[in-house]
C-alpha cells in the first residue's frame, strides 16, 4: 500500500503515467491501477479522484502539451475516452460525466509534464458530497477494489 501511495505523489521523480504505460506484468498493472493500454494510450484509475470512478486517459508518450500530440494519438485518446464512458456506464451507472484536460499547474494539472484527459463520472448531489469531504483521497484498498470491478465488467461479453 505504501508503494501505491508513493506512486501518487505529484513530486515523485518518476512519471506515474509513463510507468503505467510501460507496465506489462498483471500484478504491476494492478498496483498502478492500469485498466488497459491501446496502441497509443494508457487508461488508469485516478488515485486522487473527484468522484468514484474518475479515470485518466493519457498518450503513452511523455508529452506535456496537446499540440505535441500526433493525429493517431489524438484519435486514440478520444476513442479510449469513449470506451471509458461506456465502461463506467455499465459498471457504476453515472448520471453524467465531466471530460477534459487541465494544462498547466494554474489550471489544476497535478502532473503538468504528461498530458492526460480526465473522465469524471457524476451523480446528482455528488458536489455536496465532495465539498463536505474537501481534500478527500480514495484509500488504496478502494482503488484496488474499483480496479477489480472495472476489469470484471470490461471482460464481460455483450
Ligand atoms: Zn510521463
Amino acid at each position: 500500500m505504501q508503494y501505491i501511495r508513493g506512486l501518487a505523489k505529484p513530486e515523485s521523480e518518476e512519471c506515474f503515467l509513463c510507468a503505467a504505460a510501460r507496465a506489462t506484468a498483471e500484478d504491476e498493472r494492478r498496483a498502478r491501477l492500469v485498466l488497459w493500454t491501446s496502441e497509443n494510450s494508457v487508461v488508469v484509475i485516478n488515485l486522487f479522484p473527484y468522484t468514484n470512478g474518475h479515470l485518466l486517459i493519457s498518450p503513452k508518450a511523455h508529452k506535456a502539451d496537446m499540440e505535441e500530440l500526433t493525429e493517431p494519438e489524438i484519435l486514440d485518446m478520444q476513442q479510449q475516452t469513449i470506451a471509458c464512458v461506456k465502461l463506467l456506464k455499465r459498471a457504476i451507472s453515472p448520471q453524467g460525466f465531466n471530460i477534459g484536460i487541465n494544462l498547466g499547474r494554474c489550471a489544476g494539472a497535478g502532473l503538468p509534464g504528461h498530458v492526460h484527459q480526465h473522465v469524471v463520472p457524476r451523480w446528482a448531489g455528488d458536489v455536496n458530497f465532495m465539498t463536505v469531504l474537501g481534500d478527500v483521497r480514495v484509500v488504496p484498498e478502494a482503488a484496488d477494489k474499483l480496479w477489480e470491478e472495472l476489469m470484471r465488467v470490461r471482460n464481460q461479453t455483450g
